[in-house]
């Protein structure tokens, strides 16, 4: 599948292709062998029940061999029978094995060419007055190769020009055309050629302003597509610290509290709160404190691993650990991994009546979901083991378990 990236490398390309008139002038590189490839599919489409069309059309003109060119009815035969007609039936066994299919464009110049050369040959044998009628087997010729088999302009004009012109040089070696017919024929077969050409023209330019357009329109719905993904990225994302946002976390929590409801497993909160955040903010700049929550985010991420673990900005300076299937000893480790790696990334905070360094403030609660018990309960557990910490000092983790709801089990300060 095409990446956006090489959709957009060929957007101004197309547009400025849509601008100008697209006739057969060429695409640049990439588009052209894009739309050549397309052409040749939608061509292959057709190609068996086209060849099937003209082989029996071709040969149903064995009667006029008989009727316009009695002289050389059987040769006329001959090259129909033996030469013309089992090249198209090659051509139609070739067309159905698939790396030949490709090829399709130069099977319908060969075909032209042998089925045009095959008349202009009995015309130079015969000595019938007829032979004034008989060319007109090459116009059908033209407009068949021409429209009909779909092939390119550029061919189709250097083949009915080689046509034309072994048509012309021929003349002469027509015993019974007279000069009069001669001049007409050409100019008949000319006016054929030029005809079924501009149709040629019309069609490929159809096709190449179709071809554009679709491409136009694969582009557009790719960059809608990417539009929404980032869309759906930035709705769940925090700006300034790349965390999920606190919509994210109400989305998953309730899941996950359905989901540990389920299994009866243990679900483990963490609510995690900078100290003295705001005396940062004054002390060193709120440029300065937006950085240290950064850190402070990429601390928390670092620390939370699991598949379905989730740390998310809950607002402000204060951040939530979710982590399900975990029991609050396990919650309690995650816990102080965050709040040692905050230590280690030595934050002064000068203005700080606890510590030299920044420190955390951390709040753990753990629940297992029962018919009785609400998602809320594990929040306000979370967030009043958060407060208990805050008012024992801070710098500190306190665990507060549904099972002894009322106990608290400072940590100590780290
Ligand atoms: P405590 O130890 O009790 O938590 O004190 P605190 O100062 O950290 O808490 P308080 O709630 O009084 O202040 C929080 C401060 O966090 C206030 C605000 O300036 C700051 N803050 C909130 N969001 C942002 C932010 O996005 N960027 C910056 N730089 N500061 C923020
Ligand atoms: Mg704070
Ligand atoms: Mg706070």
């Amino acid at each position: 599948m095409e990446t956006l990236h090489s959709l957009l490398s060929h957007e101004e390309a197309i547009r400025r292709c849509l601008t100008r008139r697209v006739g057969f002038s060429a695409f640049p590189a990439p588009l052209g062998t894009d739309f050549l490839h397309q052409r040749n599919d939608k061509r292959n489409r057709h190609y068996l029940p086209a060849c099937l069309i003209a082989i029996v059309i071709y040969n149903l003109f064995f009667i006029s061999d008989r009727i316009m060119v009695p002289d050389i009815a059987a040769t006329a035969w001959r090259v129909r029978f033996y030469v013309v007609t089992p090249a198209m039936a090659l051509v139609m066994g070739l067309v159905t094995i698939r790396r030949f299919q490709r090829h399709t464009e130069l099977f319908t110049m060969v075909l032209m060419l042998l089925t045009s050369f095959s008349i202009i040959y009995l015309l130079t044998r015969s000595h019938h007055p007829n032979v004034a009628h008989y060319y007109t087997g090459i116009i059908l010729i033209a407009i068949f190769g021409n429209i009909v088999a779909g092939i390119r302009f550029k061919t189709g004009l250097v083949t009915s020009a080689t046509i034309l012109f072994a048509y012309v040089i021929s003349l002469d070696n027509m015993p019974a055309m007279g000069r009069e017919a001669g001049i007409n024929s050409a100019l008949v077969l000319l006016a054929s050629l030029v005809i079924s050409l501009f149709g040629c023209y019309q069609l490929e330019s159809e096709a190449r302003r179709e071809f554009l357009h679709g491409m136009l329109q694969r582009i557009n719905a790719r960059k809608l597509a990417e539009t929404n993904r980032k869309l759906a990225v930035i709705s769940i994302t925090d700006g300034l610290t790349g965390l999920f946002n606190r919509r994210h976390f109400d989305a998953i929590y309730d899941a996950q509290w359905r989901s540990a409801a389920r299994v009866g497993a243990p679900i483990s909160l963490l609510f995690i709160d900078i100290d003295h955040f705001k005396l940062f903010n004054d002390h060193y700049g709120h440029q300065a404190g937006d950085q240290c929550l950064e850190r402070v985010a990429g601390v928390i991420d670092s620390c939370v691993n699991r598949a379905h673990d989730l740390a998310a900005r809950y607002g402000g300076e204060e951040f939530v650990v979710l982590l399900p299937h975990t029991p609050l000893d396990k919650a309690l480790i995650v816990a102080d991994r965050i709040a040692r790696g905050t230590k280690k990334l030595a934050i002064a905070h000068d203005a700080s009546p606890t510590h030299a360094l920044l420190t955390l403030s951390i709040g753990a609660s753990c629940m297992t979901p029962r018919d009785n018990r609400r998602p809320e309960q594990l929040l306000k557990c979370a967030d009043t083991a958060l407060y208990r910490a805050k008012d024992s000092g801070r710098n500190r983790i306190v665990p507060l378990a549904d099972e002894k709801a009322g106990a608290i089990v400072l940590h100590g300060s780290l």
